[in-house]
């Protein structure tokens, strides 16, 4: 069925594309010749394959007998992505190379199918070739430059070559200025491979360049807080503890084991550090909250930690606040009531494991797992932390 539709498809085209050569070549007197020209011929050769189930055959005849004219080429084009589309990306490289041949493309007609035709090596892995042709285009004033930039940096980022994705991506940001969020992660992963050969110098530098790209970039962050304590740097690291607990307070519980070693080191007022993330007007993660609660616990006791638990489950219901809940009640209650509540506990931690901590918000993709680029759509920056009832 997929290949009648296709078949019908593709006769559709070349009939608007003859038809489309034809006029043209009269009108600059190409093809002069009466009905039952060469090229009519052709076409019943090719009606005639057609009509005997012989497609492949069919196909081949129609496109010889498409004359490649200016306004036939956009036919050649679509016929080409049609082969490729269906997956006969050898026959589509061979319709766009007999295309690029042609002396009488204009320069913008050349410059698509160029990138086509590297998108076809793309599609059957034929990586060199395709970079060689999209570099060219994206090394030119051409309109279809920063179409060409976007193919180059994807090739690079599955290849993992972040140096070059780097150089690509500073070029793509004249055409795609949003493109600033994923170039920072892009120096994160150069930083990541930079901490595996132990180069902390280098690490810092392509972290401090991710921030200068992206002046939000969480991971950057995230990774330079971390990598600040490595180095002993205190005031760095509790200067940027409090950029995250600004301008990221979603994920302050990522920097939370960090926050607290600072606070038993004495370099932090653990309390008042969490009480600027609560004080912020978005809701906070429930693991910002307990951490408050734990610190209300050991330093005014069960009593002021369960009212403020409970305050904020109220606002913010959850499973995880629910289950905190519980366990602070626990530790007040008679045996008899406890068996009871630690069957409660057991239920909502059951319920709790089955929950995911993160979404992609771009494709849904859920899990336990904090990905900075989603696996599924491959979005970077797309996968949240989840809170209150989406969360655990
Ligand atoms: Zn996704």
């Amino acid at each position: 069925m997929q290949e009648l539709v296709f078949l019908g498809l593709f006769v559709a085209a070349l009939a608007i594309g003859w038809f489309l050569g034809r006029r043209e070549a009269i009108k600059v007197g190409f093809m002069l010749q009466p009905h039952g020209s060469a090229i009519d011929r052709q076409y019943f050769i090719g009606l005639n394959y057609l009509l005997n189930e012989q497609p492949d055959e069919a196909i081949e005849t129609f496109i010889r007998a498409l004359e490649v004219n200016p306004e036939t080429v956009e036919t050649h084009i679509a016929i080409g992505k049609l082969f490729c589309q269906r997956g006969d990306v050898e026959r589509a490289i061979k319709v766009h190379q007999n295309l690029l041949a042609r002396p009488n493309l204009t320069a913008e007609q050349a410059d698509r199918v160029q990138l086509e035709l590297a998108r076809d090596y793309l599609v059957v892995g034929m990586h060199s070739r395709a970079e060689r042709l999209l570099e060219e285009l994206g090394r030119s004033s051409s309109s279809l430059r920063g179409e060409a930039l976007g193919d180059l940096v994807t090739v690079y980022e599955q290849q993992r070559e972040w140096a070059e994705a780097v150089e690509v991506g500073l070029r793509l940001l004249r055409e795609r200025p949003a493109f600033a969020v994923v170039l920072a992660h892009y120096y994160c992963e150069q930083a990541e491979d930079a901490l595996q050969s132990r180069d902390i110098n280098l690490a810092q530098r392509h972290l401090q360049a991710a921030l200068k790209i992206d002046t939000g970039s969480t991971r950057a962050l995230l990774t330079l807080a971390e990598l600040e304590e490595r180095q002993g740097h205190t005031r760095a690291v509790l200067k940027l503890l409090q950029r995250i607990a600004i301008e990221s307070p979603d994920f302050v519980p990522q920097i939370l084991p960090l926050a607290k070693r600072c606070a038993d080191n004495g370099d932090l007022d653990l309390a008042a550090y969490l009480d600027k993330v609560l004080e912020r007007p978005e809701p906070p993660m429930l693991q910002t909250v307990l951490a408050r609660s734990e610190e209300l616990q050991r330093h005014e006791g069960d009593v002021s930690a369960q009212r403020f638990l409970l305050t904020w489950v109220q606002q913010q219901p959850s499973i995880g606040g629910t289950l905190a809940l519980v366990k602070l009640q626990m530790r007040d209650v008679g045996q008899m009531e406890e068996g009871h509540m630690g069957v409660i506990r057991q239920l909502l931690e059951s319920l709790q494991q089955q929950r995911p901590q993160y979404r992609c918000e771009s494709c849904g993709f859920a899990g336990q797992k904090l990905y900075w680029q989603c696996p599924t759509c491959h979005g970077w920056s797309s996968i949240r932390p989840l809170k209150g009832y989406e969360a655990v």
